[in-house]
C-alpha cells in the first residue's frame, strides 16, 4: 500500500469514526488525532529509509503538537483514528457548575494527602464524564449526573446519578479511634449505596404488589369487602390492616416477666390481645400469635436471692401461676410461648451482629446498643432525645457513652446466671428477647407487635433500633398497644402498690365478668378500676343467660310449634337482627371497638326479650330466635365470654359469691318448700323462699315449676 493511498484512508477514516466531522478543512486544520496519524505516516517511511534521527525529531515534535507520542517505528494499520489527543477534554454538551476543579488525567479529588483547596467541589448540575474518578474528600452537589467506570468515593445526594455498570459508588466509611498512638482512622468496608437502593425498592413493590393482592383477595373474601382500621401507634393515626402476606397475621405480643403473680394490668393486655386474635381468626386471618417469657431479668434474680432459690425454680413459679390465672380468665395460650433463656444463641447472633456493624459497643464484658448510630430513634414513642435524655436512668456501674445508650448483653457479677459469649460471660438484656424472639418465629418484618403502653418506650423504642439497624428492614407493621387500669385516677402498678392480683379479682368476680369489665371500655382507654362497673357487669351477663334460658323454654314448648306469627313482627326483627350484626362487625373493623361491639350485643338480648314479651310464636319466631342463640354464641366467643349452659354461669357465681349451698342443697329446699305450699303451709313456705333469698338466691315460680337464680350486681 502506498504512503498517499494511506494518509487518504486515514482522512477517510476520521469521517467514519467521528460523525462530528463536518468539513475537510476542519479536520485537516484541527483534529490533532489526524494530525499525530498524518505526521506518523511521515516519520515511518524516513524511519524505513533508515535515517533515524530525522524521524524520532519529527515524532517529538508531533508529541508537543498533539499530545500524542508514537514511536516511528510502529506499524499502524489503516483506519486508525485518535479522537481528542489532549488529556482532558471538556466537550459542548459539558456542564460544569460551582467551584469545580478538573484534575488532567481526568481524575477529580485529590489521591495523596493533600488537604483543603485541591479538593474539588462539584456544584449543582455536574456533568462528569465517562472513566473520571472522583477520590478524596469532595463534595458533591444536587443534581449531578456522573458516567460509567467512573469511582465516587463518597456519599452523593439522592437527586444524583450514577450510570452506568460497572460504574460503582461507594461511601467510605471511616472509623476514628483513640488508641495508645493517638486518633487513628481506620477504613471500613464499603458499602454500596446504589444496590442497597436497589433492594430498598424490590421490598417496596413487593410491598405494594401485596397490598394490591391483598385488597383484591378481600374483595373477593367473606368479610364483605370490609376493611379493618388499626392505630398504629408507630404512625399516630387509624391505617387500613393489609397483612404483609394475604389471609395471614403475624402477631408478637410482649408477655410477662415471670418474678411476682399478675395483677389485673397483666390481665387486661392478656385479653385484649387475645380478643384480637380471636376476631383476626373470625375474620378468615390465619394468625400466628407469639407471647414470649421472660425467665431471665434483674427482677427475677432479686426474687430469687430473697426467696433463697434458684431463677429457673422462680421463673417456673410465676410462669405456672401465669399460665393458672390466664386459664381461669379463659386466654388462650398463643401459638408459640418463647422463653428468653432458650434463645440465647440467637440473641447472641444479632449482637455480634450489631457490634460487627458498629451499632453497638462493648465495655468490660456489656455491650450497648449506640443509639447515635440509628437516627430514628424516638419515632415509636414520638419524643426527641433531649425528652428521652431527661427521663433516662443509667446505673452506677454501667460505662455508657449516652444515658439512652442500652445494654444488649450485660456482663454477669458473681453468683448471676451467666451464658458464655463472645464478650465473656453474661446473660441478655432484657430488651433484646422480644427481637430475636420475634424475628425467630416470624421473620425480620411482620404484621403486629402489642403490649401495654408503658413498653412503648423504652422497650419497644429499643426493640426497633436494635432490629432495624440488624436487618435493614422495617421490623413491626402496626404497633398496638392498650391502655392502663387506674385506681382513683393513677396506673395500677406493681411499684405504685395499687394493685390487685388476678386472684383476688377473681375471688370475688366471675371471670366472664372481669372480661366483660375489661373489655366494656376501648382497649386504647384507660379503664378505671370500680366495683360499680363489675357488678353492672355481672348484671349484664347474667342477661345473657337468662335470656338463653327464655330462649330455650320457648324453643322447647309446645305452643311455639304450634303458634302463629305476625309477618310485620317478624320481618322487623329479622332487620334488627342483620343490623346488629353488620354495627358489631364495623365496630370491631373501626379499630376493636368492643365497647361499642358488645353495646350491640346487649341491645339484640334487650329486642330478643322484647320479641318474647310479644307472646309471638310459630316456626318462623322460633327459627330466628334460635338465629340470635347462634350469633350470641358466635359472637360471645370473639370475647370468649356466653359459653357456659345458664346451670354453669349459677354455679360459678354460687362459688364467687360463696352461697355455701350447692344446687342440690337448693332444689332440695325448693321441693321441701312445694310440699309446704301443697300442705297449705304458707309460713314455711315464705321462711323457706326468704331462708335462700338471705344468702343471694332467688326462686321464680313458673307454669313449668320453680327455678332459682343468684342475686347479681
Ligand atoms: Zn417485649
Amino acid at each position: 500500500m502506498g504512503f498517499w493511498h494511506e494518509v487518504r484512508r486515514d482522512f477517510k477514516t476520521v469521517f467514519e469514526m467521528d460523525p462530528a466531522a463536518k468539513s475537510g478543512l476542519e479536520v485537516f486544520f484541527a483534529y490533532p488525532g489526524f494530525h499525530a496519524i498524518l505526521l506518523h505516516r511521515i516519520d515511518h517511511f524516513l524511519w524505513k529509509i533508515p535515517l533515524p534521527l530525522l524521524p524520532r525529531l519529527l515524532s517529538h515534535i508531533g508529541r508537543f503538537l498533539t499530545g500524542i507520542e508514537i514511536h516511528p517505528a510502529a506499524k499502524i494499520g489503516a483506519g486508525l483514528f485518535i479522537d481528542h489527543g489532549m488529556g482532558v477534554v471538556i466537550g459542548e454538551t459539558a456542564e460544569i457548575g460551582e467551584n469545580v476543579t478538573l484534575y488532567q488525567g481526568v481524575t477529580l479529588g485529590g489521591t495523596g494527602k493533600e488537604t483543603g483547596k485541591r479538593h474539588p467541589t462539584l456544584g449543582d448540575n455536574v456533568v462528569v464524564g465517562a472513566g473520571t474518578k472522583i477520590l478524596g474528600a469532595i463534595t458533591v452537589g444536587n443534581n449531578v449526573k456522573i458516567g460509567a467506570n467512573s469511582v465516587v468515593l463518597k456519599s452523593i445526594p439522592d437527586n444524583s446519578i450514577v450510570v452506568g455498570v460497572p460504574g460503582r459508588v461507594t461511601k467510605k466509611k471511616i472509623i476514628r479511634m483513640t488508641t495508645e498512638e493517638g486518633l487513628i482512622e481506620v477504613m471500613d468496608n464499603f458499602p454500596d449505596p446504589v444496590s442497597e437502593k436497589l433492594e430498598d425498592f424490590e421490598s417496596r413493590l413487593n410491598e405494594l404488589s401485596k397490598k394490591i393482592d391483598a385488597a383484591e383477595k378481600q374483595k373477593d373474601s367473606g368479610s364483605n369487602g370490609k376493611t379493618m382500621k388499626i392505630y398504629n401507634t408507630l404512625t399516630r393515626k387509624k391505617e387500613e390492616f393489609v397483612p404483609l402476606v394475604p389471609g395471614k397475621v403475624s402477631m408478637y405480643v410482649c408477655g410477662i416477666t415471670a418474678y411476682d403473680i399478675s395483677h389485673l394490668g397483666h390481665a387486661r393486655s392478656a385479653i385484649v390481645f387475645d380478643v384480637i386474635k380471636r376476631y383476626m381468626r373470625y375474620k378468615g386471618f390465619q394468625v400466628n400469635h407469639v407471647r414470649n417469657i421472660t425467665d431471665i431479668d434483674d427482677k427475677i434474680i432479686v426474687r430469687a436471692k430473697d426467696e433463697n432459690t434458684s431463677i429457673v425454680k422462680i421463673a417456673e413459679k410465676y410462669t405456672e401461676e401465669y399460665y393458672r390465672d390466664m386459664d381461669m380468665l379463659g386466654v388462650s395460650r398463643a401459638d408459640i410461648e418463647p422463653k428468653a433463656t432458650e434463645h440465647v444463641n440467637e440473641i447472641i447472633d444479632i449482637v455480634k451482629g450489631l457490634v460487627d456493624k458498629n451499632y453497638a459497643y462493648d465495655v468490660n464484658g456489656s455491650v450497648y446498643f449506640d443509639i447515635s448510630r440509628f437516627s430514628d430513634y424516638g419515632k415509636l414513642s414520638n419524643r426527641n432525645l433531649d425528652e428521652m435524655i431527661a427521663g433516662a436512668r443509667v446505673d452506677v456501674d454501667e460505662k455508657k457513652k449516652n444515658p439512652l445508650d442500652f445494654a444488649l448483653w450485660k456482663a454477669s457479677r458473681e453468683g448471676e446466671p451467666s451464658w458464655e459469649s463472645p464478650w465473656g460471660p453474661g446473660r441478655p438484656g432484657w430488651h433484646i428477647e422480644c427481637s430475636a424472639m420475634s424475628m425467630k418465629y416470624l421473620g425480620k418484618s411482620f404484621d403486629i407487635h402489642g403490649g401495654g403502653a408503658d413498653l412503648i418506650f423504652p422497650h419497644h423504642e429499643n426493640e426497633i433500633a436494635q432490629s432495624e439497624a440488624f436487618t435493614g428492614k422495617p421490623f413491626v407493621r402496626y404497633w398496638l398497644h392498650n391502655g392502663f387500669i387506674t385506681v382513683d385516677k393513677e396506673k395500677m402498678s406493681k411499684s405504685l402498690g395499687n394493685f390487685f392480683t388476678v386472684k383476688e379479682i377473681l375471688g370475688k368476680y366471675e371471670p366472664e365478668v372481669v372480661r366483660c369489665f375489661l373489655l366494656s371500655t376501648h382497649y386504647r382507654s384507660p379503664i378505671e378500676f370500680s366495683d360499680v362497673q363489675l357488678n353492672e357487669s355481672e348484671i349484664s351477663i347474667d342477661r345473657y343467660y337468662s335470656t338463653i334460658i327464655r330462649i330455650r323454654d320457648f324453643a322447647d314448648s309446645k305452643e311455639t310449634a304450634e303458634g302463629d306469627s305476625d309477618a310485620e313482627v317478624l320481618e322487623e326483627f329479622e332487620n334488627t337482627l342483620s343490623s346488629v350484626k353488620s354495627r358489631f362487625e364495623d365496630a370491631m373493623d373501626d379499630d376493636f371497638n368492643t365497647a361499642l361491639a358488645m353495646g350491640h350485643i346487649f341491645e339484640l338480648i334487650r329486642e330478643v326479650n322484647k320479641l318474647l314479651d310479644t307472646g309471638q310464636s310459630g316456626g318462623k319466631i322460633r327459627k330466628i330466635v334460635l338465629k340470635v342463640k347462634d350469633f350470641l354464641s358466635e359472637t360471645g366467643g370473639i370475647f370468649n365470654i356466653f359459653h357456659k349452659t345458664p346451670e354453669e354461669w349459677y354455679e360459678s357465681l354460687m362459688k364467687v359469691k360463696n352461697v355455701g349451698l350447692t344446687a342440690q342443697d337448693i332444689n332440695d329446699k325448693i321441693i321441701e318448700r312445694q310440699t309446704a305450699r301443697l300442705e297449705k303451709d304458707w309460713g314455711l313456705a315464705d321462711g323457706i323462699r326468704k331462708e335462700l333469698e338471705g344468702k343471694g338466691i332467688i326462686l321464680e315460680d313458673k307454669q313449668s315449676g320453680t327455678s332459682w337464680k343468684i342475686k347479681v350486681g
